[in-house]
């Protein structure tokens, strides 16, 4: 007889869980991944009744997604990365989410390091999952020492030949650098792996002490309350937050939460963003 083996909330360890979603189908809009057009297309998103997390279960086959597949159907290759990028940068401020991120970012970095001696000089930023790389572009042309990591050749490949950063490719999970960063952020990367606490403690171990870390994740709450068909519960994200679970997780890896807000971006996703200072 086949047992059915007990699944625990990624981020507080608790055992109850409910249905909230099924899908025999993928969502329309969902990315058709290589693993789920050969497969059987089953899967469901269930949520913890202790810290409201969400997780998306499913048996298809996802190893090779990252490191090739996710830039091969989301942008074909480095030349169609580059042609997405140019789009991006040149977007009407008023409608880019990254602009308005940039801005944020640069805001209560100004207030957080305020009291720095000395006041003026130059901060490291480390971008985890860099993928088209606006953000650090953004980043560098505010003074920033900017570096880039991504798992895809060509987009390290991309943000070093076009938009003139530091990168390293690879999984950020294995990095061994002795740098260390005053400013680590993670847009829209969490809910893509499946022990977001393990990779956030990871970039604690990188911060400079009482370093910053700034997250985006897509806000499972609200999402949830629009329908199944929502881009938060795609594939591509096995974790999905609540406003407890990213604080939880936040505390859970070394970090105290400074600011936690939800927000509404002009693309239309929900989403939640957070800041959080290393402790120690
Ligand atoms: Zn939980």
């Amino acid at each position: 007889m086949k047992t059915r083996k007990k699944i625990y909330c990624p981020i507080c360890g608790n055992s109850g869980l409910r249905l909230v979603f099924e899908y025999t189908s993928p969502p329309k809009g969902e990315t058709r991944f290589k693993f789920s057009s050969d497969q059987v297309y089953y899967r469901k998103i269930l949520q913890c009744n202790m810290c409201g997390h969400f997780i998306s279960m499913h048996d298809m086959n996802i190893t090779a997604l990252y490191s090739g597949d996710y830039v091969n159907a989301t942008y074909r290759d480095e030349e169609g990365l580059y042609e997405s990028y140019k789009k991006i940068m040149n977007l009407d401020p008023e409608r880019s989410d990254n602009v308005r991120r940039v801005r944020r970012i640069l805001d209560f970095s100004n207030t957080f390091f305020s009291g720095d001696v000395p006041p003026h000089r130059i901060r490291k930023v480390l971008d985890i999952g860099s993928g088209l790389c606006v953000f650090l572009k953004r980043m560098k042309d505010a003074g920033w020492d900017s570096t880039a990591i991504d798992p895809d050749g060509r987009a390290i490949s991309h943000a070093i030949h076009h938009v003139g950063v530091k990168g390293f490719c690879g999984d950020f999970m294995v990095l061994q650098s002795e740098e260390k960063y005053d400013l680590i952020t993670f847009n829209k990367v969490l809910e893509h792996v499946s022990d977001p606490v393990k990779m956030l403690s990871k970039a604690v171990s990188n911060s400079s002490p009482g370093g910053l870390i700034y997250i985006e994740v897509p806000d499972g709450e609200v999402a949830a309350a629009q329908g199944k068909e929502r881009q938060e519960f795609f594939i591509d994200h096995p974790n999905i937050f609540s406003f407890s679970s990213l604080s939880l997780m936040m505390m859970r890896a070394g970090l105290l939460p400074l600011c936690i807000e939800r927000i509404k971006e002009p693309s239309s996703k929900y989403t939640l963003l957070a800041f959080g200072r290393v402790c120690g």
